[in-house]
C-alpha cells in the first residue's frame, strides 16, 4: 500500500505540522482536547509535494482517498455533498507547515450549485443567506481555480449596489444576490455544477497556489524552504452570515501589540470567513461581541484559556458563531510585536506556564531590533492630519509611493519611502518588505498589511479612513490635505498618527520585560557581547544595551568630522615625512579627546581600538579641487583602482609609521588621563587591521610597544594593554599559528573576510549580482548578513584551531556585521570564540542569540517549547 494522504481531524495531530500543516495540526489538536471544531479532514503536504513532483498531477489514490473522506464526513454530519435538499457544504483551506498569512488560497461554500442553493434556501428558510453563500463560492472559485481577476467580480458587485442605490453588501436582498450569482457566472462560465469536481479542482488549485509569485516572495523574505508544499484542509462549513446572532472574528489570547493579558481581537456580525482578514469591512473590537452575543463570548473566553494552557503560548484563532454557537476554525501561534513577545514570555514565567530557559528560547532575537526602532520625538511639534489604526509600532518618514513596484524601485535607489495603498494584498509583499512603513485606507488590525508589517517589525497604520487615493493622477487626499506621490509623509504605527512632512524621530527606550528577559539570557550565555562604537555617545548607548566592552572602535570614522577633514587631508597630502608629522601633531589632541570620552563611557571595560584602516581615497579631495599642481600630483599618486585591496590597514601603517605612532601615543595618553581622573584604568586593546603575514604584525607590534613604552617612560607611569590583530584575509586564517605568536588577541573582521574569501566586492556585490543570486536562489542568504558558515566559517575554524594550537590563551572575537546576526552568533558560540561585537542596537539581539545557542545545546529550543 502506498502513502496515506488524507487524515480526519479526529485522527489527532500526532503526525505533526510537517505533514498536516499548521492549520491541520491545530484543528486536529483542538478536536482532541474537546474544543468545538467543525468536522473535516486534511490532505497532507506529502500529497502536495507528490503533486508538484508529478508536474501538477495528483498522485495515485489521492482522489479516491478524498472521496472516502467525504463519505465519512457525510456520515458524521448526516448531510450529503451536492444534495439538492440540504447539502453538506465545505471550505477548502490551505495550510503550510509554517504560517504564511494570506499567501495562499481559500474557497468557501463548496458543494453549492444551481439546485443545491435552492435546497439550502429551503432548509434554512433563508434565501438571502443561501444566495449570499453561492455568490461567494462562484467568486472565490472563479478567482482561485478559474483565474478570473477579483476586481471583475468586485466591479459587478459595485455596479449592482449602485443600481440598487445601496452602499453596504448587507443591504442587498435575496433577489439581488440571485441576480449577482448569474452575473458572476457570466464571468466564469465554466463554473462546475458537480460538487465532487468542485472539490477536486479546488484541492489542486490550493496545491498550485504554493507556487504563486507572492507566496515565493514571502518564502524568500521569511527564509521558508520552497519544497515544503502545503496541506489542504476540507472543513464542514459553519456560517457566520446567518443574521444578527451569527458572526465571525479573529482573536488573540493576549494583545499582540503590547502583550497585555486578556482577549483581544475583532468581530463582525453577520459576516463570513474572509471579511475580517481581507479588510473589506472594518470590524468592531471584540468587546462588542460581549454585548451582542454574551454566551458565545463567554464560551470564547473559556476556550482561549484552554488553548493557552494546552500550547503554553499565545494563540491567534479564527472563529465563527453560527446562530449563537461558537466554532473554532483555526488556532496558531500568534504573531506579535517584539514588545509583546517579551512581555508574554516574562508573564508566562510568572504564570507558571514556562520556565525562564523556555522563555528565553521562545523570543526571536531578530525581533528585538524592532523594539529599538525609532519613534517620533515626544518633544517634536507636529500636526496630525489623519489617524488610522496603530497596526505595527515604530515611526517612519519617507516619500509617498502608491504601488509596491515603485516602492521597491525607489528603496533600491536609496530613497526612503512609505507605501500608501487603499488596502494591501499579498501581491504587495515585495513593496512592504522594502518600504520604511505602510499606510492603508482600509483594513483592521488583523488585515493582511497589519499582520505582515507587524511580523516584519515595519511601522504600519491601517484603516486610515481619511485617506483616499487617486491612482490615475498619482495623488492622495488625507483629510484636508492633497499630496502627490513623492511628497514626504510620516506615520507612527504605535499611535496610528499620520503627519504631513518630516518629523524628528528618536531612538526608543527599553522596558521592564526587556531587562528581565535579557537578564535571564545573560545568566545563560557563555559568549561575551561587545559593541562596535566610534564615539562616546555610541559607547554610552552600547552600555545601556548591555555591551560588555567595545570590540571595534574604527578610528578612521573619527577623522570624518567636518572640522577634522582638512587636517587629515593635509596630513595625507603631505609630501614629506616631516610635514606629515607636523600635521599629525595637530590631529593628536582630537584623537586623544575621543579616546578619553570612550574610555570614560566604558568605565574599565575592555576597549579595542583599531588603528587607521581607510582606503585613502575616501579622504582625498576630488582632483578638480586640487589647489596646486603639487596637490594634484599627490592626489594622482595616491589614487588606486581597487582601493579596498590597496593601501589599507596595516599596509598604511607600514608605509607611514608616523600615523600609527601618533595614534598609539594618543591612546596611551588618553588611558593615563582617564585612569588618573577616574581611578580606573581602561582595558586597552590596540588592534592592527588587514594583516596577512606574521611579519607585518611583528613589525607593527614592535612599533606599538616602542611607542607606548616611550610615552609611559616619559610619564613615569604603567599601563596594561594588549596588542592584537584583525583576521580579515584567508591567508591570515591559514597562517593563524604564526600570526598568533605575535598577538594577544584576534578579532575576525568577517566583512573583509567574506569579501576576500568569496571574491565578492563589499561595494559592488549588493544591489548588483548578489541580488540576482539571492532571487535565483544560487545563494540562500546574503553572506554579508549571515556568515557563510561552510566557506568563511571553515576558514575561521582553521584559524581558531591553529591559533589555539600555539597560544591556548589567545582571546578570540568577531567584529564584522555578522556579530549581530543570530545564526552567525550561534556559529561563533559553537566555534568557541570568547566574544562577539556588533553595532549598539544589535547588542540585545546578540545577548539573546548567545543564550539561545547555549539552550540549543541543552535541547531547549523555541520549536521544542511549542508554538
Ligand atoms: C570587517 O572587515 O569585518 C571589519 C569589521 O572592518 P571594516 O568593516 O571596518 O572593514
Ligand atoms: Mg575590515
Amino acid at each position: 500500500m502506498g502513502a496515506q494522504y488524507v487524515y480526519d481531524f479526529s485522527d489527532g495531530g500526532e503526525l505533526g505540522r510537517e505533514l498536516l500543516g499548521g492549520k491541520g495540526v491545530g484543528l486536529a489538536e483542538m478536536t482532541a482536547i474537546g474544543l468545538p471544531v467543525p468536522a473535516g479532514f486534511t490532505v497532507t503536504t506529502e500529497a502536495c509535494r507528490e503533486y508538484m513532483r508529478l508536474g501538477g498531477t495528483p498522485p495515485d489514490g489521492l482522489d479516491e482517498e478524498i472521496a472516502a473522506a467525504v463519505t465519512r464526513l457525510e456520515e458524521r454530519t448526516g448531510k450529503r455533498f451536492g444534495d439538492h435538499a440540504d447539502p453538506l457544504l465545505v471550505s477548502v483551506r490551505s495550510g503550510a507547515a509554517v504560517s504564511m498569512p494570506g499567501m495562499m488560497d481559500t474557497i468557501l461554500n463548496l458543494g453549492l450549485n444551481d439546485e443545491a442553493v435552492e435546497g439550502l434556501a429551503r432548509a434554512t428558510g433563508n434565501e438571502r443567506f443561501a444566495f449570499d453563500a453561492y455568490r461567494r463560492l462562484v467568486q472565490m472559485f472563479g478567482e482561485v481555480v478559474g483565474g478570473v481577476e477579483g476586481r471583475r467580480f468586485e466591479h459587478e458587485l459595485g455596479a449592482l449596489k449602485a443600481e440598487r442605490g445601496v452602499t453596504e453588501d448587507v443591504e442587498l436582498e435575496a433577489a439581488d444576490l440571485r441576480e449577482l450569482v448569474s452575473r458572476f457566472k457570466d464571468l466564469h462560465p465554466e463554473f462546475p455544477q458537480d460538487a465532487r469536481e468542485q472539490l477536486e479542482r479546488a484541492v489542486r488549485a490550493v496545491f498550485d497556489s504554493w507556487e504563486t509569485p507572492r507566496a515565493q516572495v514571502y518564502r524568500r523574505a521569511n527564509a521558508i524552504p520552497d519544497d515544503l508544499g502545503t496541506a489542504v484542509n476540507v472543513v464542514q462549513m459553519v456560517f457566520g452570515n446567518k443574521g444578527e446572532s451569527s458572526g465571525t472574528g479573529v482573536a488573540f489570547t493576549r494583545d499582540p501589540s503590547t502583550g497585555e493579558p486578556g482577549l483581544w481581537g475583532e468581530f463582525l456580525t453577520n459576516a463570513q470567513g474572509e471579511d475580517v482578514v481581507a479588510g473589506i469591512r472594518t470590524p468592531e473590537p471584540i468587546a462588542a461581541m460581549q454585548e451582542r452575543l454574551p454566551e458565545a463570548f463567554d464560551q470564547l473566553t473559556a476556550t482561549m484559556s484552554r488553548l493557552e494552557e494546552n500550547y503554553r503560548e499565545m494563540q491567534d484563532i479564527e472563529f465563527t458563531v453560527e446562530e449563537g454557537t461558537l466554532y473554532l476554525l483555526q488556532t496558531r501561534t500568534g504573531k506579535r510585536t517584539a514588545a509583546a513577545a517579551l512581555r508574554i514570555a516574562v508573564d508566562m514565567v510568572s504564570e507558571g506556564l514556562l520556565t525562564q530557559e523556555q522563555a528565553v528560547a521562545r523570543v526571536d532575537p531578530r525581533q528585538l531590533d524592532q523594539l529599538l526602532h525609532p519613534m517620533i520625538d515626544p518633544r517634536a511639534d507636529y500636526d496630525v492630519v489623519a489617524r488610522g489604526l496603530n497596526a505595527s509600532p515604530g515611526a517612519a518618514t519617507g516619500k509617498i509611493v502608491l504601488d509596491a513596484d515603485r516602492a521597491q524601485e525607489q528603496e533600491s535607489a536609496g530613497q526612503a519611502v512609505v507605501l500608501v495603498r487603499t488596502e494591501t494584498t499579498p501581491d504587495d509583499i515585495h513593496g512592504i518588505i522594502e518600504a520604511r512603513g505602510v499606510l492603508t485606507a482600509h483594513g483592521g488590525m488583523t488585515s493582511h498589511a497589519a499582520v505582515v508589517a507587524r511580523g516584519m517589525g515595519k511601522p504600519c497604520v491601517s484603516g486610515c479612513e481619511a485617506l483616499t487615493i487617486d491612482l490615475t493622477a498619482r495623488r492622495i487626499r488625507l483629510g484636508q490635505h492633497e499630496l502627490a506621490e513623492g511628497d514626504v509623509l510620516t506615520i507612527d504605527g504605535g499611535t496610528g498618527e499620520v503627519i504631513v512632512g518630516e518629523v524628528a524621530l528618536v531612538p526608543p527606550s527599553i522596558d521592564e520585560s526587556f531587562e528581565t528577559l535579557l537578564g535571564w539570557a545573560d545568566q545563560i550565555r557563555r559568549l561575551r557581547v561587545r559593541a562596535n562604537a566610534d564615539t562616546p555617545e555610541d559607547a554610552a548607548k552600547a552600555r545601556e544595551f548591555g555591551a560588555e566592552g567595545i570590540g571595534l572602535c574604527r578610528t578612521e570614522h573619527m577623522f570624518m568630522a567636518e572640522e577634522r577633514l582638512p587636517l587629515v587631508r593635509a596630513m595625507i597630502l603631505s609630501s614629506s615625512e616631516d610635514e606629515r608629522r607636523g600635521e599629525l601633531e595637530r590631529l593628536l589632541p582630537f584623537q586623544q579627546a575621543d579616546f578619553e570620552g570612550i574610555f570614560t563611557a566604558m568605565a574599565g571595560l575592555p576597549v579595542t581600538i583599531r588603528l587607521l584602516d581607510p582606503p585613502l581615497h575616501e579622504f582625498l579631495p576630488p582632483l578638480e579641487e586640487a589647489e596646486s599642481e603639487e596637490m594634484a600630483r599627490r592626489i594622482r599618486a595616491l589614487r588606486e583602482a581597487n582601493p579596498m585591496l590597496g593601501t589599507r590597514g596595516c599596509r598604511l601603517g607600514l608605509l607611514y609609521p608616523e600615523i600609527y605612532e601618533m595614534q598609539v601615543r594618543a591612546i596611551v595618553r588618553a588611558a593615563l588621563a582617564v585612569a588618573e581622573r577616574t581611578g580606573e584604568a581602561p582595558l586597552v586593546e590596540i588592534m592592527h587591521p588587514l594583516v596577512g603575514f606574521a611579519e607585518e604584525l611583528r613589525r607593527l607590534r614592535r612599533l606599538t610597544l616602542d611607542t607606548a613604552s616611550a610615552e609611559l617612560e616619559q610619564a613615569s607611569r604603567q599601563l596594561d594593554y594588549h596588542v592584537g590583530t584583525m583576521i580579515e584575509l584567508p591567508r591570515a586564517c591559514l597562517r593563524a599559528d604564526e600570526i598568533a605568536a605575535e598577538a594577544d588577541f584576534f578579532s575576525f573582521g568577517t566583512n573583509d573576510l567574506t569579501q576576500t574569501t568569496l571574491g565578492f566586492s563589499r561595494d559592488d556585490a549588493e544591489g548588483k549580482f548578489l541580488t540576482h543570486y539571492l532571487e535565483d536562489r544560487i545563494l540562500e542568504t546574503n553572506p554579508f548578513e549571515t556568515l557563510d558558515v561552510s566557506g568563511v566559517g571553515d576558514l575561521m575554524r582553521i584559524a581558531v584551531e591553529r591559533a589555539r594550537g600555539v597560544a591556548p590563551e589567545i582571546k578570540l572575537g568577531i567584529c564584522g556585521e555578522h556579530g549581530g546576526d543570530a545564526p552567525s552568533v550561534a556559529f561563533c558560540h559553537e566555534l568557541g570564540l570568547d566574544y562577539v561585537s556588533c553595532s549598539p542596537y544589535r547588542v540585545p539581539l546578540a545577548r539573546l542569540a548567545a543564550a539561545q545557542a547555549v539552550l540549543a545545546e541543552r535541547g531547549v529550543t523555541a520549536a521544542q517549547v511549542g508554538g
